[in-house]
């Protein structure tokens, strides 16, 4: 036997399984990276909106405090001058109010920023107002300071009023700011669950449409299986069988082989049928069969073709070696254990062989089918039983 195209016929029938199995690994690992993109896209969103949500509402509050210090700070810059009125301390004074309207001005930019409702913080942005006033007049006062008196006294209490002032404004927006992350941190916490369970609802829509596909796959590789099957049997139907062939004939015109086919037809089947019953004729064919499957060589191909009939396709085979491996069928079916109801009966078989030498071609396989039936029907006429090779 040739090895290369045994390995060739072989490939030639696993074709399907390997392209079967081949989708199936696509699928699990379509399957896989889905599971990965939704993961990842669910756990860097969450991170993402988390990290952002939370740094905003941090510098704010942070931002609050530095603010609320200011209020001390401008006490304390103005006792300084108080206690010594020189140009080094108003300066140092007026830096002082610089700074606070600085960072106002900054907390006005968070406040517009934030996703604070306008009306709750309607009454800070008023005292805000106010203390712009304040300190408008403060830092008048502060120009004065050096030479008036009143001006000095004026400046110690409207510290204390700014300092107040900026001690309630800050302290309620810090409270709201509070309040704010608490009820982002709620949403957060919220939105998170939802897209678990949306990543989830998704993974098991993706998880059906692959399981459907993964079914249609099989199905369909079944129905390819069925369509491509004898039922009784389990052989290669007709079909099969010519699908087999052509592309076994075009491999050995490629390899310059000879080729051989066999028509095996069960002799006086409907006899047996009428003696034993349709059942048992059933039976009996099951078992030809099985014995013929046993009996021939791995590369080569059985199918049943009808009714009592069947066809072996014999690759890399000339017509002494068909001849050969079909006498051993014809032995081999004469001296088989016939089914239990049907045990007293004596089978048979005839075959009739056509061979190409070494021209053969997929457009043969018609003509080679004809010349083996007609084989056949000589060796029915001559007695049955035996076998004939197409001259
Ligand atoms: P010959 O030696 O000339 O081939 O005689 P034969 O009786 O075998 O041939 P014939 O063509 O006259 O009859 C074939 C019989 O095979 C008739 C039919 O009932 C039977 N047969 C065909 N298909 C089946 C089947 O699937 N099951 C059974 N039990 N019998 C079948
Ligand atoms: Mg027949
Ligand atoms: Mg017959």
């Amino acid at each position: 036997m040739d090895l290369g195209t045994a390995q060739d016929q072989c490939s030639l029938s696993m074709a399907n399984t390997y392209h079967h199995r081949g989708t199936y690994t696509l699928v699990a690992l379509a399957f896989m990276s889905l599971i990965a993109i939704v993961a990842f896209t669910a756990t860097s969103f969450i991170g993402n909106a988390r990290q952002h949500i939370g740094a905003d509402y941090l510098s704010f509050a942070g931002e609050l405090v530095r603010a609320q210090q200011g209020g001390r700070e401008l006490r304390q810059a103005t006792e300084h001058l108080l206690d010594h009125p020189e140009q080094e301390h108003r300066q140092q004074l007026l830096q002082t109010i610089w700074l606070l309207d600085t960072r106002r001005d900054s907390i006005r930019r968070y406040l517009t920023r934030s996703h604070l409702e306008p009306d709750s913080y309607r009454h800070i942005e008023k005292e805000l107002d106010q203390l712009d006033d304040l300190l408008s007049r403060f830092e008048t006062l502060t120009e004065e300071a050096m030479d008036s008196d009143s001006s000095q006294r004026s400046l110690a209490s409207l510290a204390t009023d700014i300092d107040n002032s900026q001690a309630f404004a800050y302290s309620e927006l810090y409270q709201l700011v509070l309040e704010a992350s608490a009820e982002r941190q709620r949403q957060m916490a919220l939105l998170n669950r939802v897209i678990i369970v949306l990543s989830l609802v998704v993974l098991l829509v993706m998880a059906g449409l692959l399981i459907a596909i993964v079914k249609i796959i099989g199905q369909k590789a079944a129905m390819q299986r069925l369509s491509l099957t004898d039922d009784l049997t389990g052989l290669d139907n007709r079909r099969a069988l010519t699908q087999q062939a052509k592309q076994g004939l075009a491999l050995a015109k490629r390899q310059h082989h000879p080729y051989s086919i066999a028509l095996i037809d069960i002799d006086h089947f409907k006899l047996l049928n009428d003696r034993y019953g349709h059942p048992v004729g059933d039976q009996v064919l099951q078992q030809v069969a099985t014995t013929l499957r046993e009996l021939v060589r791995h590369m080569d191909h059985l199918a049943r073709v009808g009714g009592e009939e069947f066809c072996l396709l014999m690759p890399n085979t000339d017509e002494a070696g068909a001849r050969q491996l079909c006498e051993r069928l014809r032995q081999g079916i004469a001296t088989m254990i016939m089914p239990e109801a049907a045990d007293n009966a004596q089978l048979t078989i005839s075959i009739g062989i056509a061979c190409c030498a070494d021209h053969c071609s997929a457009e043969q396989f018609e003509r080679l089918y004809s010349e083996a039936d007609q084989a056949l029907y000589i060796a029915k006429r001559e007695g049955r039983n035996r076998i004939e090779v197409a001259s």
